[in-house]
């Protein structure tokens, strides 16, 4: 490419602990060391807005105050986002819900704890995402909660893909926590390749691979985040009907589509949908692209879904 300097061979990678979950970005063709540390630096910039759980936060700010005059640039990727979740709210009939803030919070994966079901029930009450409004100049929560665990990491990943695609990076990789966005060709036209893995396999045994150029690969599943107590699963992804983990049969969905925001809001909501309803979703739109494992470990693809497989 034109003013790439980077010799054949060389790539520059850079890595850290963000989002709750390990990062990396791998540049491959045109860039530096310098872009790649950036572009990890990212992840902190948006990890400062988006994460409800650090009380310092410009979502936590909002969820304690309910209202918020978008000011900054840090408010305004705030609302964005937070248009973006209602926006694939509405279309996957809630299922993806932003504002299950107050369910999402009684879960703790970390020292495994059941809440009581009373908990649960009282903080669904306050679940009424069509009543969060946002323009472009505030975002009214009207006692909402909001929990943007489910889209962040999406939305940043398409955010590094603009920033590394405006220094001239013309092969890439971004990974956040599994969550991936590939920028251009891997080299030598060859596309990248993708492992999904296998829900409660062996080590990082694979379920399937991908080749996948400039496009984006999700997966949302139920061995990300769990525990067992009296022998039932409990895992991170809730049914907004119950408060609960979700229990559908699936044990993974990926979505492969061009934006990153697209595929993470997609996944979870397909997820929650369960199988039939998340399929004709996805059949219904351009592009987009879903490949479903069961509890069985069976493989379902949506139309066109297979042909990414190799
Ligand atoms: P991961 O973060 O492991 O990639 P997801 O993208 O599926 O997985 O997001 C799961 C996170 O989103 C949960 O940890 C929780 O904070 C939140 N969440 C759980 N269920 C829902 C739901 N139905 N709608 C929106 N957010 C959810
Ligand atoms: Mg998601």
């Amino acid at each position: 490419m034109w003013g790439c300097k980077t010799p054949k061979g060389v790539t520059y990678t850079a890595s850290g602990f963000y989002l709750d979950t390990f990062v990396e970005v791998t540049l491959y063709g045109c860039g530096s060391q310098k872009i790649a540390n950036k572009a990890v630096d990212m992840c902190k910039y948006y990890q400062n807005i988006f994460n409800f759980r650090d009380e310092s936060s410009t979502l936590a700010k909002l969820n304690q105050s309910g209202s918020m005059r978008v000011a900054t640039e840090e408010d305004e990727a705030l609302a964005g986002l937070v248009s973006i979740g209602l926006d694939y709210g509405k279309r996957t009939d809630y299922s993806l819900n932003i504002a299950l803030g107050p369910a999402t919070v009684q879960w703790d994966f970390i020292n495994k704890t059941v809440p009581d079901k009373s908990e649960i029930e009282s903080a669904l009450k306050n679940v009424t995402p069509d009543k969060i409004l946002v323009s472009n100049s505030r975002v009214e929560l009207n006692g909402n909660k909001i929990d943007l665990g489910a889209v962040a990491k999406g939305y940043i990943a398409d955010k590094i893909k603009e920033y590394l695609v405006e220094e001239g990076v013309d092969s890439a990789i971004i990974n956040l926590g599994g969550n991936i966005l590939c920028v251009g060709q891997k080299t030598d036209n060859k596309k990248f390749k993708i492992a999904v893995q296998q829900p409660f396999g062996r080590g990082n045994e694979v379920a399937f691979s991908l080749g996948i150029d400039d496009m984006s690969v999700v997966t949302s599943g139920v061995y990300e985040r769990y525990f067992y107590r009296d022998d039932i699963l409990y895992h991170h992804i809730l049914d907004p009907d119950t408060g609960y983990p979700c229990d559908n049969g699936l044990w993974s969905v990926t979505i492969i589509s061009s934006k990153s925001v697209d595929g993470d809001c997609l996944c979870t909501g397909c997820f929650v949908m369960g199988l039939d309803r998340a399929v004709k979703l996805i059949d219904s739109m351009e592009d987009v692209y879903a490949i479903f494992i069961d509890d069985n470990s069976n493989i379902i693809y949506s139309a066109g879904a297979e042909a990414f497989v190799n």
